[in-house]
């Protein structure tokens, strides 16, 4: 019997795993699979810790609904019924500016302004910031295709304010990157497309705004969808499910694969407390800092290409209050933290307002604080009591709050999120090729082709896809 060795339990890895045991049950039973883990837990970054009642996330709290592949994950094991839509009655994200929280304008897309009244009595932005927002509506396309920068993309198109107040902690945030090296290309190809299509990005946004189709009724008995997506039981409920599938004769846990070498067609895998393994393909769905080092005997220009990939650091950290406490009204989901505002804090989000189930009951409020990324990485390394002095110290600035949270819990994220910095995708053309040298080696994982949640799971769903058909070549 074929074997497919998948190193890394991640979210990606799990995917792989997945779709291997679903096809053996399909009756394809001459290809086996196993999953490597380097720790004693599956799911990565996608971590949920339940509290005293609490729900708490460690890494992300929601997936991309208009990307399919994790709630089509999420049906095929037997949890839509748990998939869970954000509370609509208190949608709205805030930004602090001068010291101030301000709304984000009603009609706002992504960064793109598509209702005129909101947007024009918007606090956030001012009038001269405006102007030169609406200017995106005449200045003409830029030649050429080459890639550019997040930055310059949208001080281009609409000006420094809307990059600073906007596009650089909302969208930037998503990559917890700087928006100064990021690449349009990779990170966001839609802005592109709008500007390419349309000459405009607001134009496009309104053109795609009458082209949507109307918001279908959510089905009676399924999950309201909304924007964001996750589960009753947290985003851990997804990997804890995929994971209760596998055979768990076919996961190892706790082993940390140093290096692969190849070995005739095959591959064989070394790693620490296990004997070498012969692998017929090979999935690694670690993120491309660790793949370099397992890989590094296999291709030289791979081990370079994978070490290319950049990743920061951060770190969330869970606190709950008694509402009691807290003397100044909450308001919408959270907010998040232009550069220019000089906090230690990126982003705070009230998790009990966003979703429900994620405490015991009204009496506390949970919230969660980003910590770090590209521009407060050295933050991530400060101890336990150094963090919550310092995120107190935060909260107490922005929203007053001085009372002693009631729970704290710390993750931390060293190196752990992958930025796409300008040449990311020429960096993945030749990483692509390599691999084609090297056939029934394939990557899977948020380093590559998207970070999100969906985006990993569809990348290992589709190495195991291509495994299998190397495998019955
Ligand atoms: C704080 C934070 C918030 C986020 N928020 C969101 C969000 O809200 N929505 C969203 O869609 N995405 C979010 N993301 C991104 C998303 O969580 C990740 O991109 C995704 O979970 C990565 O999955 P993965 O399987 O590719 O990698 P990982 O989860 O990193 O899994 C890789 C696995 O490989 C294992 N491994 C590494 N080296 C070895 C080795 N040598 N041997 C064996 N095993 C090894 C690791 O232990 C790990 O379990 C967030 C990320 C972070 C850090």
């Amino acid at each position: 019997m074929k074997k497919v060795v998948i190193i890394g339990g991640g979210i990606a890895g799990l995917a792989a795993a997945y779709t291997l045991a679903e096809k053996q049950k399909q009756g394809q039973a001459e290809i086996d699979y196993l999953l490597i883990e380097r720790e004693e837990r599956l799911g990565g970054k996608v971590l949920t810790e339940q509290v005293d009642g609490f729900v708490i996330e460690g890494g992300p709290d929601c997936f991309l609904s208009q990307k399919p592949w994790a709630a089509q994950l999420a049906s095929k094991v037997g949890i839509r019924d748990d998939l869970l839509g954000t509370n609509e009655e208190n949608q709205g994200t805030y930004v602090l500016s001068g010291g101030r929280l301000h709304k984000l304008p009603e009609g706002l897309m992504l960064m793109v302004p598509t209702k005129i009244i909101p947007f024009a009595m918007s606090s956030l932005i001012s009038w001269p910031g405006k102007i030169r927002m609406a200017f995106d509506l005449f200045l003409p396309k830029k030649k050429g295709d080459g890639d550019e920068s997040l930055a310059d993309f949208v001080t281009r198109r609409l000006g420094r304010e809307a990059l600073e107040k906007i596009a650089e902690p909302l969208i930037g945030g998503i990559h917890a990157g700087d928006a100064h090296t990021m690449s349009l290309k990779a990170s966001f190809p839609r802005f592109l497309e709008m500007e390419r299509n349309y000459g405009s990005l607001i134009r496009a946004m309104l053109a795609a705004r009458k082209k949507a189709p109307p918001r279908k009724p959510d089905a009676k008995d399924g999950p309201r969808y909304t924007y964001f997506m996750s589960f009753r039981r947290g985003m851990g409920e997804l990997p804890g499910t995929v994971a209760a599938c596998l055979d768990s004769a076919k996961v190892l846990l706790g082993r940390r694969v140093t290096a692969v070498k190849r070995a005739g067609k095959g591959f064989l895998v070394e790693g620490e407390g296990m004997e070498p393994l012969k692998a017929d393909a090979l999935i690694v769905a670690t993120m491309a800092n660790h793949a370099a080092e397992i890989l590094h005997l296999v291709d030289p220009v791979l081990r370079e290409k994978l070490q290319e990939i950049p990743h920061v650091s951060s770190a969330t950290v869970s606190l709950a209050f008694r509402t009691c406490d807290i003397n100044r009204p909450l308001e919408g989901f959270g907010f998040v933290i232009p550069r220019i505002e000089g906090r230690k804090i990126m982003a705070v989000t009230y998790s009990s307002r966003k979703w429900k189930y994620r405490v015991p009951d009204d009496s506390v409020i949970l919230m969660r604080i980003f910590v770090g990324g590209a521009a407060n990485q050295d933050l991530v390394a400060l101890d336990d009591a150094e963090m919550l002095k310092m995120v107190r110290a935060e909260l107490e600035d922005i929203l007053g709050i001085r009372a002693e949270p009631i729970m704290a819990r710390i993750y931390r994220w060293f190196q752990g999120m992958p930025q796409y910095t300008l040449g990311h995708l020429e960096r993945l053309e030749i990483i692509e090729k390599r691999l084609q040298e090297i056939p029934g080696l394939y990557l899977a994982g948020g380093s590559y082709w998207g970070v999100g949640v969906p985006d990993c799971i569809r990348s290992g769903t589709e190495a195991a896809e291509k495994a299998i058909a190397h495998l019955l070549k």
